[in-house]
Order: structure tokens, then C-alpha cells, then sequence
């Protein structure tokens, strides 16, 4: 039975946690259906959280494109950050512009330089991150807390979403008519960049179609990893 109106309480909760606890905020947005829902719970409740994405220069258009329909859904601005061209084209000379395809430290350098380094720009000077991350998306999000700390930034982070469903998330965008990226419609639930995602297959699991060619115990970007590990701590009780 669908948890969908205790589960959106709660995120309703937590976010207003963030905003009377840690402020500055910050909420870090993929543009994909998830992120969506907290994009839509931030604007519309106009809660004091800024929004960045990541634009690592291999998004899908349908991803760019996302960014211009906020703006006209909500009025709204998210802020973009792209990665140093020195480096992507440093990583180009060694690697190749695909190299991430020749083994999981390649591809995990490819992440760092696209992903991670601009996340630790995007994070500087807040007090709190949030993502649209849910424990049902992976074998490496089986144990996701709604809060943890980041010891990597030395910042909190919370992913109000941890706790829902895929049809909650649908639920949620199809009641309130939130735009969402077409590609979801096509065999993909989960969207990275263009080279790196394809669309699934029926009974595949949710992210099958990132990094299909890696190990599923591998398949992070970085921006969620310490030190290369999975990190969960400190769980929030009092929520
Ligand atoms: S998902 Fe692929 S293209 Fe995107 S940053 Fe990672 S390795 Fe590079």
C-alpha cells in the first residue's frame, strides 16, 4: 500500500527543517523526475533554498532543455555549473573523449572532473545540501538516510525523498502537472549524461541503464562517495 501522503509529509517536514536550521541551503538538482518533486515543493512554497545543476557538457538536450521549462513553469532561475575546460580537455588529451568506456577509473575520473569538482564549488558556503536520492534506486542507496553528514564537505545533507516510491514520485508530478524530462517516457528512470545512460528493458532494474557496462557496486558518480566509499552517518531521529 502506498506510504505517498506520510512520505510527502515528512519531505514537507525536513525541508522545512533545512530552512529553519541551515540555512544558507542548497539543493542539488539532476533535473530528473525526483528533482523534480523537491523543484516543485522549493518554488511553489517558496522556501529560501537555492537550486544548481550540473551541466558536465555530455547532458542529453532533453536535460538541458529542463532548465528553460523551471523557468517557464515557475518564473525561477536555477543556477548551472559546468567543470573547468582546463581539465576536461586535460582528460581528453589522456583518455580520449570517451575514455570513461576503458575502465571504472577512467570513468570515475571523467565524474570527478564533470561532477564532483564543480559539486564542491556549488557547495561552498552553505550549511546544507539536499538530493532527490531514494533508497529504492539502488543497490548503493539500500541503506540512505533522510539526513547524514558529509564528511567530504564538512556540510549536512539530506535526502528528503529517501523514503518514496517511483509511483509516489509519479503521483506527486502527475497531481500538480510538474514538467518532468521527456526522456522518462522512453525507457529511461534514471538519467545521466547522453554517453554514459541508455534506456532500460522491461524487468531490468532502475539504473541498469547507467554505466550498464560496470559492476553494479560501482555505479556512483562521486557525488556521493567519501574518500571512494559510501558513507552514511548520523541518521536523524527526531524527524
Ligand atoms: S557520467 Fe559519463 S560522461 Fe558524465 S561525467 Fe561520468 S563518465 Fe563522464
Amino acid at each position: 500500500m502506498s506510504n505517498f501522503h506520510a512520505n510527502l509529509a515528512l519531505t514537507k517536514t525536513v525541508l522545512n527543517h533545512i530552512t529553519d536550521s541551515y540555512l544558507p541551503a542548497v539543493f542539488a538538482s539532476s533535473l530528473a523526475a525526483e528533482d523534480m518533486v523537491l523543484t516543485d515543493l522549493i518554488l511553489k512554497g517558496q522556501l529560501p533554498i537555492s537550486i544548481f545543476t550540473l551541466d558536465t557538457g555530455r547532458l542529453h538536450t532533453e536535460t538541458l532543455e529542463m532548465v528553460a521549462r523551471i523557468r517557464e513553469t515557475y518564473g525561477a532561475d536555477i543556477s548551472v555549473y559546468a567543470p573547468s575546460a582546463e581539465s576536461v580537455s586535460a582528460y581528453i588529451r589522456q583518455h580520449g573523449m570517451n575514455g570513461f568506456y576503458d575502465s571504472v577509473d577512467a570513468r570515475k575520473e571523467c565524474c570527478r572532473i564533470r561532477k564532483v569538482l564543480p559539486l564542491q564549488r556549488a557547495l561552498t558556503g552553505s550549511k546544507a545540501w539536499i538530493t532527490g536520492q531514494r533508497r529504492l534506486q539502488a543497490a548503493t542507496r539500500a541503506e540512505l538516510a533522510v539526513q547524514e553528514f558529509d564528511t567530504a564537505h564538512g556540510i549536512a545533507k539530506f535526502n528528503p525523498l529517501a523514503d518514496w516510491s517511483a509511483e509516489d514520485i509519479w503521483q506527486y508530478l502527475r497531481t500538480n502537472s510538474v514538467p518532468y524530462n521527456p526522456l522518462h517516457d522512453h525507457g529511461y528512470p534514471s538519467i545521466g549524461c547522453e554517453p554514459c545512460t541508455r534506456a532500460i528493458q522491461p524487468g531490468e532494474s532502475i539504473r541498469a541503464g547507467r554505466w550498464w557496462w560496470e559492476e553494479p557496486g560501482t555505479k556512483e558518480c562521486g557525488l556521493h562517495l567519501v574518500d571512494g566509499k559510501l558513507v552514511r552517518t548520523r541518521h536523524m531521529k527526531q524527524l
